[in-house]
Parts: structure tokens; C-alpha cells; sequence
């Protein structure tokens, strides 16, 4: 039986388990990761055992603290039975594909999904889910408080980050008073802006590499109203461990005119991810045409195509809507 949890509820099923798994989803961002470690943190000053999970790399973010105690896709492939723990909860997740191979190699006996996008399928038992919150992290600052629970300045840097790179430096439509508010008291717990943004506004040499090939395909369709840009596989394998692609599709997207911008990433031979953004229209639904997801502003979904394909693939389903 699914059940929507109310932020008390959700404090209460943490602080009922012992051993504790956390999950964040594959192409982990600052607000995953920040919600994740902040949450361990808080859970682990009650005694808590706790472990955050990722199948993936972690690229960037290395400027927080406790970011090694992740265990990435290489622990997973050393996971040859089933872990067990009391409670695994799925952090900033839409769908259970998101968590990848943690769902057959992380076993729990219950499961909760803490969670902010408007697409959530609710997927597991237990979900708190605020579709209107600006982050996961947002959430993770509500839960703290009705549970009395304390935010140290490390936590504070954490869940900042959180807000910070989901936000866009509280600048994107989804900000609201609340983002602010949580932004204010992550202040006043000792987060430091200046360094977090010092920290991510960073662009290693490789990314930028991989950056200007991907300038170079930049197509307009649809009068400038789509922008749209890609790496084939064979440029993106030549970066792929290094280059953080995460910040590409904002390129297209602060071309004058755009209202829908998208950055194909040609990962395999048969597997195109899209990471695309919207001014007007609502861009999940797009996202969950190819069973992916995200917010009306900002979705993103994997299209088991070559990338040529997917392309085709996305402008016939783009045609009518972008039109209306
Ligand atoms: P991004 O383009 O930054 O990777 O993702 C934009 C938003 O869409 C994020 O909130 C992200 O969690 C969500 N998203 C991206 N890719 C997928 C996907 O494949 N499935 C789902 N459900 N959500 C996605
Ligand atoms: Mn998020």
C-alpha cells in the first residue's frame, strides 16, 4: 500500500532504523549529493549507521567534505550479494530507474523516496514529495526543522550546495519564499555562499575541451524558438571520464529567442541522454514521452537510440508543442 508521508512521519521512519541506506540517481548533481550528505550527517549524530550509494562517478563537488565516503559504481560492482539494511531511502529520485543497480544490490525492509519532482511516480511505499520545493535539499532544511534536528555549519554548507545548484543561485522560476527562507537559516548555521560558488563555478580543461566541440553543433530549429547542441559518442568517450557535462544545456539556453533548449550526450552506441530546459512550455512532459522526468523548467531523459536518431526522435515529438 503506497502512503504520502508528512514531514514528521518521514523524520520518524528515519529515526525508527539503525542501519540506514541512502540513494541518490545516476548523474549525481549538487542537490543529490549536498541532500544526501547533509541527511547522513544529521542521521549519523543520532547514532545511525549510515551509507549513501550513487551507480555512477561523482565528477566536481570535491570541495565537500565526506564526499570519498560515497560509494560509487565501482563498490557496487564488488557487491556480489544482496546488502541489507532496516531502511533505504531514495533521495531527489523520480522513478526507481534513476538509482540504477543499487535497487537489485541494496535491499531493505522498507523503502522511502524523499523528493521534489513534479513527475514522481511514486514508486516505492513511503514517499514525501513537494513538487513546489526548489530542491530536494529545500526539503531535507523543512524535515530539519520539524524534527528539531541540529544544522552545523558543515550540514549548512551541504544542503546550500543543494540549494544553491538546483536554484540556479536562487535565480530560476522555481525559487519561491521558502527557497529563500531555507537559504537565510542555512546562512545563519554558518553556510558559506562565497566559497560554495567559488567551488562550482569552476571549469576544468577537459570539460571546456569538450565544451567547444559541442558549441560547434549548435542547430536552431522552429525560427531560434529550439536551440540544441551534441557530442557524439567518439568525442564524449575522449573526455567521458573527466569532462562534467552537467552545465551544457544552459549554452543553448541563454541564446536570445530560445524557449526550448536541449544537449544530447551520445553515451553508447545505442544510448542518448537529453538534458533539456524550457521558458514556456512544460518540458517533463517531453521527458516522460521517453520514460525520463524532471520539473516543468527541467527534465532530462535517456533515448536508446544513436544519437542521430534521437534527435529525429525528439523534434517529432517538439513539433507540435513548441507550435502551440
Ligand atoms: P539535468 O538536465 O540537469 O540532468 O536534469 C534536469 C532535471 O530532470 C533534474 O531534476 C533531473 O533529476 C531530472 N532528470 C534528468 N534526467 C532524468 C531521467 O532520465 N529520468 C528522470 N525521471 N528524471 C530525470
Ligand atoms: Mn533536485
Amino acid at each position: 500500500m503506497k502512503k504520502l508521508l508528512d514531514l514528521k512521519e518521514t523524520g520518524k521512519m528515519l529515526l525508527d532504523a539503525k542501519q540506514i541506506a541512502l540513494a541518490i540517481h545516476m548523474s549525481p548533481d549538487g542537490d543529490a549529493i549536498g541532500s544526501a550528505l547533509a541527511l547522513a550527517r544529521v542521521l549519523r549524530a543520532y547514532g545511525k549507521e549510515v551509507t549513501i550509494f550513487v551507480d555512477d562517478i561523482i565528477k566536481g563537488f570535491k570541495f565537500l567534505p565526506d564526499i570519498k565516503t560515497i560509494k560509487i559504481d565501482a563498490d557496487l560492482d564488488k557487491i556480489t550479494e544482496p546488502l541489507h539494511f532496516d531502511l533505504l531511502c531514495i533521495l531527489d529520485c523520480s522513478t526507481i530507474n534513476r538509482i540504477g543497480r543499487i535497487k537489485e544490490k541494496v535491499l531493505a525492509d522498507k523503502y522511502l523516496n524523499i523528493d521534489h519532482h513534479i513527475s514522481n511516480e511514486g514508486f516505492v511505499d513511503y514517499t514525501y514529495l513537494d513538487g513546489d520545493a526548489a530542491a530536494t535539499a529545500e526539503i531535507i532544511c523543512q524535515l530539519a526543522k520539524a524534527m528539531q534536528w541540529t544544522v552545523d555549519k558543515q550540514t549548512a554548507n551541504y544542503l546550500f550546495t543543494g540549494l544553491y545548484t538546483d536554484s540556479g543561485s536562487f535565480a530560476y522560476s522555481c525559487t519561491r519564499p521558502e527557497t529563500m527562507c531555507a537559504g537565510a537559516e542555512l546562512l545563519q548555521a554558518g553556510a558559506e555562499p562565497h566559497k560554495i560558488d567559488e567551488a562550482i563555478d569552476v571549469m576544468d580543461k577537459d570539460t571546456l575541451w569538450l565544451l567547444t566541440k559541442a558549441l560547434n553543433t549548435m542547430t536552431f530549429d522552429f525560427d531560434g524558438r529550439l536551440a540544441y547542441m551534441w557530442v557524439d559518442r567518439e568525442i564524449y568517450a575522449a573526455k567521458q571520464k573527466s569532462a562534467d557535462t552537467d552545465s551544457f544545456v544552459n549554452y543553448p539556453r541563454r541564446i536570445e529567442g530560445v524557449e526550448v533548449a536541449v544537449f544530447f550526450k551520445e553515451v553508447d552506441e545505442n544510448i542518448t541522454r537529453l538534458s533539456m530546459r524550457s521558458k514556456k512550455i512544460d518540458i517533463s512532459k517531453i521527458a516522460l514521452l521517453f520514460n525520463g522526468g524532471g520539473h516543468e523548467r527541467a527534465a532530462g531523459c535517456t533515448i536508446h537510440k544513436p544519437l542521430k536518431e534521437a534527435i529525429a526522435d525528439f523534434l517529432s515529438v517538439i513539433k507540435d508543442r513548441i507550435d502551440n
